[in-house]
């Protein structure tokens, strides 16, 4: 049985790809299961219980197993014993990153908004209809990953099929991506740990550890008391993961701009460089960012790669 997995702290674009391709899969007579790295988050919570879809099964290790990774090809994203697994496909839509295997296999990268819209035009490619809940699933993907068709990793291609998926799901995108948004920007129940562990990435650049973590909201100014907490929380986890530098920001996903946070004077430094805006009390603004595969990591990655730490 192949396991389909998305990233580690998932978000909805790894759930949904994940469930609708082993659901593809299935259609093509290929035995195939979605499983996810972790808890869901609470748009993902919102998106599942909207389609009254279970969340895949929770997979602790893939060591000696058969598996596709969708939304991503890096293995400090992916699943603990992944150098012991059987990597059979790679489905995405981020810089290449080191996965590597000893057989060929099918590596499908594409510079586009969402894993979704690519899993949507897989299933178009292979005559599978998809049905009403899949349709409605993928679109919920690339709302999400896309900012609704508003973000900058936007393509036509995304446009399109998003289309093709409301049509086929009988689902207003602005009206579905309003109340995703909304479950997105909650912080109730969350501690400031939450927040800056949700959506945390790893990378390797350069032999640099480069951590970036973000918070997509509607309501950055719910965050303003939680800064004092954040920072700490910040400064805990790049200690625990042994980052050599790490980023976090609160993204405004409605007004566009992000509050990069710079947690010591490495990253002050290194952020001052690199995008240049102005500081206040130790918080970057970065007005028209909001993409972390596109806007962040990218100029950052060159930084390091050309200069070092
Ligand atoms: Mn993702
Ligand atoms: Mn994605």
């Amino acid at each position: 049985m192949t396991i389909i997995i998305g990233h580690k702290n998932p978000d909805t674009d790894s759930i949904v790809s994940a469930l609708v391709y082993a659901q593809v899969k299935k259609k093509m007579g290929e035995e195939a299961e979605a499983g996810r790295l972790g808890v869901v988050n609470k748009e993902t919570e919102f998106v599942l219980a909207h389609f009254e879809q279970e969340a895949p099964a929770l997979i602790e290790n893939v060591e000696g197993k058969q598996v596709i990774l969708v939304d991503h090809n890096d293995s400090p994203q992916s699943a603990p014993g992944l150098n012991k697994a059987e990597v059979l496909e790679v489905i995405d839509h981020h810089c290449i990153g080191d996965i590597q295997t000893t057989e060929p296999i099918l590596f499908r990268a594409e510079p586009i908004g969402s894993t979704s819209t690519i899993i949507a035009k897989i299933a178009k490619e292979k005559n599978i209809e998809l049905d009403k809940k899949q349709a409605g699933l993928l679109l919920a993907g690339v709302i999400s990953d896309t900012i609704c068709f508003e973000g900058p990793t936007t393509t036509e291609e995304d446009k399109k099929i998003g289309k093709e998926l409301a049509e086929i799901s009988g689902i207003d995108s602005k009206e579905l991506a309003e109340k995703m948004f909304e479950a997105r920007s909650s912080i109730q129940g969350m501690s400031a740990k939450d927040i800056v562990a949700g959506d945390y990435k790893e990378y390797k650049f350069a032999g640099k550890k480069l951590d970036v973590s973000v918070f997509e909201t509607l309501a950055p100014e719910k965050l303003e008391p939680l800064k004092a907490e954040i920072f700490d929380e910040l400064r805990k986890l790049k200690k625990e993961k042994g980052s050599d530098l790490l980023f976090f920001l609160i993204i405004d996903i409605s007004k566009k701009n992000s509050l990069l946070y710079l947690i010591e004077p490495k990253e002050k430094e290194v952020a001052e460089k690199v995008f240049g805006g102005e500081i206040e009390e130790d918080i970057m603004l970065l007005p028209g960012i909001v993409s972390r595969k596109k806007q962040i990591i990218p100029p950052l990655a060159q930084y390091l790669e050309k200069h070092g730490l």
